[in-house]
């Protein structure tokens, strides 16, 4: 028999799933990734992700190759829409299976509906795994079969219910001889990013390792620091978090290696992969959370919430604009917003801070924000954007409760105490003291004379006042306490 492996976020050829089955079940496997017209032509011509893909394929390929031991195996590579394309080229190739890895975001689970119902007019079949999480769909239950809405008793029964067998690599060696050799007229290099029709981005400047060498730089460089994760996460000037983020987005590290590392730490006592772990969790929780109710793609988890009347007159679109450029006048929120858009990540003390400062000191509607994330970061990822906006404007299962309002300047005081990130990211500000980068508006004229720092002209005075803003908030989300 013959099968198509289509790659989508699984850009490995180790410990994956769909790639095992294919191998296992097939005398000879071919391998596709298709860059997606649908997705591709509504992104910005310069978009990190694409460069991101395209270098994580050519590293995909050359493993393929490695691997197999023999030239012509690699990775075929289209450019057109996935779910047409698909089921022609496995027609072409003459397989009787295609074999992909699930993916449960609402437009993906659309176009495999597609691409299953046109490959079944070819007598072709379609089989899907889990490979993406631990635990999917319906794996973690409440004893009453419920899908668990919040998030603590969510972790215990996950950790009730891990074990080796959820944690173990799927041996993708073992079978590997599968492999088929791509006939002539595919062997074809991966597109470069000018073929796609894209702009090259900064991301090899920025140093962000790419494809599955990247990904296992990058954790082995965190598994030094794993232990003191708990004592370090919280801190932007420090490099306290794994960035991992891009690679469990694209599949370029495997979750069951990253998840069974922790968890064997975690039982011989550290606390910081306790701790890391229980991230890992919160990402299968906020994945269950939308496969269960895909609703919350574009309301409230808490429809009540979506009673609050958001700031949208003209003037919020100014506020809007500020947050995006980072010209609030707060300097963290400041510095965090120049952190996403010079490279695409921002650290999640700093995700928490700026998504509670657009909804709850700016009044703004927090989908706003979620676009703006959606398309600003490299690990974008619908569940955990969605889950991490909701969380913070409290409309979202197990959010934090609305009457808590981040103070930015006492999380800048806290997590940022000798304004290190806030120097890096806001070089205007860099002379102040110690003190008075967190508000530059409190500051002594004095010291802002001798820094020779104007407010309004070399930085911005603050777009709104806490303590007011504050206030409005807690009217604004009165409507969900009567709504109670
Ligand atoms: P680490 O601290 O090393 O964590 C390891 C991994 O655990 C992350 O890569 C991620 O896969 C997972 N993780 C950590 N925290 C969370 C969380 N709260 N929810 C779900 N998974 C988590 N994470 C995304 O992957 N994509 C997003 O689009 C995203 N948007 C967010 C938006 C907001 C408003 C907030 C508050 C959080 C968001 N997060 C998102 C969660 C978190 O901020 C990032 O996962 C993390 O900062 C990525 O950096 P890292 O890989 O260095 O994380």
């Amino acid at each position: 028999d013959k099968g198509l492996m289509w790659f989508r976020r699984d850009l490995r050829a180790f410990d994956n799933a769909a790639l095992f089955h294919a191998l296992k079940s097939c005398k000879q496997v071919h391998c596709v990734f298709v860059f997606d017209k649908a997705i591709l032509d509504t992104l910005p011509r310069a978009d990190r992700r694409v460069e991101f893909i395209r270098e994580s394929l050519v590293a995909l390929d050359a493993e393929l190759h490695a691997v197999a031991g023999q030239a012509g195996a690699g990775l075929i590579v289209r450019h057109a829409v996935a779910a047409d394309e698909v089921p022609r080229l496995a027609h072409e190739l003459g397989v009787q299976e295609v074999f992909a890895n699930h993916d449960d975001e609402p437009d993906a689970l659309v176009r495999d509906a597609h691409v299953r119902g046109a490959l079944a007019n070819f007598g072709i079949g379609f089989q899907t795994f889990k490979d993406h999480v631990i635990f999917e769909r319906s794996e973690v239950l409440t004893q009453m079969g419920k899908p668990y809405g919040v998030f603590t008793p969510y972790k215990n029964a996950w950790l009730q219910k891990v074990n080796d067998f959820y944690l173990k690599s799927y041996p993708v060696g073992k079978y590997i001889k599968a492999l088929a050799a791509r006939p002539k007229a595919y062997q074809v290099p991966v597109p470069t990013l000018a073929d796609l029709g894209f702009e090259t981005t900064n991301l090899s400047s920025l140093h962000v390792p790419t494809g599955s060498p990247g990904g296992l730089a990058l954790f082995e460089d965190f598994f030094d620091r794993m232990d003191k994760y708990d004592d370090t996460r919280n801190f932007p000037a420090i490099k306290g978090p794994s960035y991992l983020g891009v690679h469990l987005r694209f599949g370029t590290v495997s979750i069951r290696q990253l998840a069974s590392t922790a968890y064997k730490r975690m039982l011989v006592g550290s606390k910081g992969a306790e701790t890391w772990l229980s991230e890992l969790i919160w990402r299968d929780f906020y994945h269950q959370i939308l496969h269960h109710h895909p609703r919350v793609v574009t309301g409230a988890f808490k429809p009540e919430y979506d009673e609050i009347k958001w700031d949208h007159h003209k003037h919020a679109k100014e506020l809007f604009a500020a947050w995006c450029e980072g010209r609030t006048g707060y300097p963290l929120v400041d510095a965090a917003m120049a952190q996403i858009n010079q490279t695409g990540y921002m650290h999640n003390r700093l995700r928490m801070v700026v998504a509670s400062f657009l909804t709850k000191d700016l009044g703004i509607d927090w989908r706003w924000g979620e676009r703006y994330f959606a398309e600003h970061l490299n690990d974008f990822d619908l569940a955990a954007n969605n889950g991490g906006w909701q969380w913070a404007s409290s409309s979202g299962c197990d959010a934090q409760p609305y009457f808590r309002i981040f103070n930015p300047t006492n999380q800048s005081e806290k997590f940022d105490p000798e304004g290190k990130f806030i120097r890096r990211y806001v070089p205007a500000l860099a002379k102040l003291s110690n003190k008075a980068i967190h508000a530059p508006w409190l500051a002594k004229p004095m010291e802002l004379e001798e820094v020779g720092l104007v407010l309004g002209r070399d930085y911005p005075r603050p777009i709104v006042d806490h303590a007011e803003a504050r206030k409005l908030t807690l009217e604004r989300y009165g409507v969900v306490k009567k709504a109670k």
